[in-house]
């Protein structure tokens, strides 16, 4: 740019800035044939319990088998498709095929879906849950939408209204990664969320034997509980972190100790020998 004009300093950094910004800009072509290219699937992983360690949920988490880019892990491709509003019709596609595969487990068990702060704010979101419930004929009560404190920086109004409509469909809310945002608790008494997401880094702190991460994690149970939440503790990875965040009192346990993200087809066996299991 013309102001920077002459500082030389920043020319070290061109070809590397550069190399980012195409790189970007492949991926984001390709992103934008994926979905009609049918490169995007879901992978579930459970959500089982503390105290019976029965899957009670499964979590929808995207997954993009690119043709020019390989497996695209969402950190990645998610923010891309924030910025350049492709999450819109990918964030459709998540509901509709999150919804359709809930249908193939038993009655009790439920779906999460993320949802990124640019799909809440469309006019049309709450029209989009409304259409994946009735053409995949799911109960409102088993979807558990999940977003994140990041919802609260901008629009946080819009957000709040359409979360609102969307508990009033019957469908639940959880406040995914809880304790990394740029957050206020100001929110927590304006909408009743479901269930607060305890990090993983908390966890992975508190095994650690960090007293603050300890603290913390004790704290927002406490909270969640006195406002009749409740807690799910992310990314427990062994049995000591999953014995410590029971102890802690969480509700729920998600976690590679539990179960990695699994294929839907994964998914559905792993209830058929359940069925098997209670037939024999
Ligand atoms: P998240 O919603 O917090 O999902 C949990 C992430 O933690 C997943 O990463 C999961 O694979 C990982 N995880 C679960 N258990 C463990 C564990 O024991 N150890 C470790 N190290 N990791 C664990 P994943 O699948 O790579 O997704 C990353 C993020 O991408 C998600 O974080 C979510 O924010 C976003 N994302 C995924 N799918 C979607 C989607 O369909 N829509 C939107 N908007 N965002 C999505
Ligand atoms: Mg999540
Ligand atoms: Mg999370
Ligand atoms: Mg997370």
């Amino acid at each position: 740019r013309a102001k920077d004009g002459g500082r030389g300093v920043h020319f070290p950094y061109e070809p590397s800035l550069h190399a980012d910004a195409e790189e970007r800009r492949q991926l984001e072509f390709s992103l934008r044939k994926a979905l009609e290219k049918d490169e995007l699937l879901l992978n579930f992983q459970p959500v089982v319990d503390a105290k019976t360690e029965q899957v009670v949920s499964f979590e929808a988490l995207i997954r993009w088998q690119s043709e020019e880019h390989g497996l695209v892990s969402p950190g990645k491709f998610i923010p891309l498709a924030e910025d350049t509003r492709l999450i819109v019709p990918i964030g459709t596609w998540v509901l509709k095929q999150a919804c359709k595969e809930a249908m193939a487990w038993p009655g009790h068990v439920k779906v999460n879906v993320n949802v990124s702060p640019e799909q809440l704010v469309e006019p049309d979101f709450v029209s989009t849950v409304v259409d994946a419930l009735t053409r995949s004929g799911l109960d409102p009560r088993r979807l558990e939408i999940e977003v994140t404190e990041s919802i609260f920086l901008s629009d946080a109004e819009v957000a709040r209204v359409a979360l609102a409509q969307v508990m009033a469909l019957g469908c639940q809310v959880a406040l995914d990664d809880f304790g990394t945002g740029y957050s206020s608790l100001g929110y927590l008494r304006k909408l009743q969320f479901s269930t607060i997401k305890v990090d993983r880094s908390f966890v992975q702190g508190a095994a650690q034997g960090s007293s603050e991460s300890l603290a913390i994690v004790r704290a927002v149970v406490a909270m969640a509980h006195s406002l009749e939440m409740k807690t799910t503790a992310e990314g427990v990875e062994s049995e000591e972190e999953a014995r410590l965040v029971r102890t802690m009192g969480c509700d729920r346990i998600q976690g590679f100790y539990f179960g990695r993200p699994m294929s839907s087809d994964d998914a559905r066996s792993l209830f058929q020998t359940d069925y098997r299991e209670l037939r024999a």
